[in-house]
């Protein structure tokens, strides 16, 4: 921009005959008071910046704050400098020197939000960004949202077309706004799932499951739900008429942060129609192995099982405990290209490359899912992975094939390595049969970890260590949940965790590699000589593993005591929760 006036300028101001010492003269003269002005009014923006939001954004990330200052105050300096001593004289000197103090904090500014948004501390919403239309995007977005009613995002039906937003002051508006609001919240809590089901008769609650942990929501009129459950399931493209059966579909939902998948699930009972939506189902499934969660011995461990031929690997874990991501990233162990690889699932989470998925329908005059099972091991496929475990007669269907051949990963709903060997002996129900053909037993649960933005160090005392079979001379430190920062001294909810002081979940697992002798334990049904021959391999437990991460800092032994100290899915079960029926899978 100046080097575009600089010219002109000088042309209007000067006769061209001027010499070149009248030139700066004059110059000089004209420029001395909007000089100041000039230089200062940038300055002055960049002031307000870095003292309001950067140094706020510093703090609540805990991004070095001293650090920034020292560097933002040198920036602050060197523009001064340049732009008050600027060794060339008159009005280009002014020019040069304005461009010098932009150019210097401009960069400044440009530094520090390039290196803090690459900060893993700092969630990809709370980054700074520096297109201001995008800015001025987001503060209308947000006035907008503030008076709520309004409708914001692109939502593409189940065929892919855009739903067309209705118009303002119908009812469907109005309709729309509110199903909306509950996707935005979603996001804005980080929420996996959101479910909507009876809690009065008069009332639904909805629920937001945020890492694995169900969140109570607003209550809403049971005849607001009505028309917000029919909206989510005409964009869907299910039938509104259908309120008893289970049925789901896909649809997209475009916002701030990108295109959704949001996987509709409808069912009805007694008490009411419900509602669940699940975000990104495909992704929450889809992890590599390695980060999974897996201590670097089980790591090693589990490749090893990979490499064993044939026989039955069983995957054990309590509802909601990721065992289809495990039972999924577990394939990955198998090269899908050169080896015959399957699944038997009711639902796929997930389309897997190169692996033939069936997904198994329940038809009145069908197969059942275990004559679909003993169909595809007949084929002697080298890798089938039975995602459930329906009924015994799947169970017996797989001990009864040819194991040598295919290894079969059976997933199971169980709350550790012993019990799922303890079920699979007796769904088979012959403890020979079932004993003979295992490899393995994996066993897994989900913890939350803490966020690191505002979790709290302390230390623990020696009798709480020792109780907890930590060395009290090692485990100097620990972690508790936070939830709060101090900004300035006052403290404030963490913006990265919302104030729950957990952010993501970590698996921690149980890994056995059976030889003959545990194999013959399991097959004489002698669990406590099979408990001590697990333990002498001097493989961690789940609970030990969750302790580990404890000491690491990763979770809270609070966090460790609500996921092992009492099997989850009892837990549940005695809680009243929202979550839309989850079809039972079970063992025996
Ligand atoms: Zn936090």
């Amino acid at each position: 921009m100046s080097t575009l006036q600089e010219p002109t300028l000088l042309a209007m101001t000067l006769p061209p005959s001027a010499g070149v010492l009248t030139l700066a003269e004059t110059a000089h003269q004209l420029v001395s008071w909007w000089k100041p002005l000039l230089l200062f009014a940038p300055f002055v923006a960049w002031a307000w910046l870095i003292s309001t939001l950067f140094d706020k954004h510093a703090a609540r990330f805990f991004l070095g704050r001293e650090k920034w200052n020292a560097i933002h105050m040198t920036a602050g300096m060197l523009a001064l400098i340049a732009g008050f001593l600027m060794p060339v004289p008159g009005i280009g000197g002014v020019l040069l020197g304005f461009t010098s103090v932009v150019l210097i904090l401009g960069i400044d500014i440009a530094l520090f939000a390039a290196i803090t948004n690459k900060d893993e501390r700092v969630p990809e919403s709370q980054h700074i960004r520096l297109d201001f239309s995008k800015i001025s995007e987001a503060r209308e977005v947000k006035a907008a949202s503030k008076q709520q009613a309004t409708v914001q995002l692109e939502i593409k039906n189940a065929s892919g077309i855009a739903v067309q937003a209705p118009n303002k002051d119908t009812p469907d508006y109005a309709i729309r706004a509110n199903a909306e609001h509950i996707f935005i919240k979603a996001s804005q809590v980080r929420a996996s799932q959101v479910d909507f089901a009876p809690a009065t008769e008069a009332t639904y609650a909805a629920s937001y499951l945020i890492d694995g942990v169900r969140q109570a929501g607003d209550a809403i009129p049971t005849a607001d739900a009505i028309t917000l459950i029919d909206f989510w399931k005409s964009c869907a493209e299910l039938d509104i008429k259908d309120r008893r059966r289970k049925i789901s579909g896909m649809i997209k939902v475009t916002g701030g942060a990108g295109e959704t998948g949001v996987k509709i699930v409808t069912s009805g009972s007694k008490s009411g129609m419900r509602l669940t939506l699940v975000f990104d189902p495909d992704k929450a499934v889809r992890r590599p192995i390695e980060k999974l969660g897996f201590l670097d011995q089980q790591l090693e461990d589990v490749k090893a099982l990979g490499q064993i031929e044939g026989g039955v690997v069983l995957l054990a874990a309590p509802s909601d405990h990721g065992r289809t991501t495990t039972a999924y990233s577990m394939l990955n162990l198998h090269d899908a290209y050169t080896q015959n690889v399957q699944t038997v699932e009711t639902e796929s989470e997930d389309m897997l490359e190169g692996v033939r998925q069936i997904v198994y329908e329940a038809k009145d005059d069908g197969p059942d899912f275990a004559s679909t099972v003993r169909s595809v091991l007949r084929r002697d496929p080298d890798v089938v992975s039975v995602m459930e475990l329906p009924d015994v007669d799947t169970a017996k269907e797989i001990a009864k094939a040819d194991l040598s051949r295919s290894r079969v990963y059976v997933s199971i709903k169980g709350d550790g390595a012993l019990a799922s060997a303890q079920l699979w002996v007796k769904a088979v129900g012959d403890a020979k049969l079932a004993g003979e053909g295992l490899k393995g037993l994996i066993a897994q649960r989900l913890l939350r970890k803490l966020c690191d933005n505002c979790r709290v160090p302390y230390q623990p005392p020696p009798e709480i260590l020792q109780k907890l079979g930590l060395p009290p001379d090692k485990v100097k430190q620990l972690h508790k949940k936070g939830g709060q920062v101090l900004i300035r001294n006052k403290p404030e909810v963490c913006p990265v965790c919302q104030g729950l002081g957990y952010v993501g979940q970590i698996g921690v697992f149980e890994v056995y590699v059976l030889d003959d002798e545990m194999r013959s334990l399991i097959a004489g049904q002698d669990w406590i000589a099979l408990r001590n021959a697990l333990r002498k391999t001097q493989r961690p437990s789940i609970q030990q593993a969750a302790l580990r991460r404890a000491v690491e800092g990763v979770t809270s032994i609070e966090e460790v005591m609500r996921v092992t100290a009492s099997a989850p899915s009892k837990q549940k079960s005695k809680k009243k929760s929202g979550a839309a029926g989850e079809a039972p899978v079970k063992a025996g």
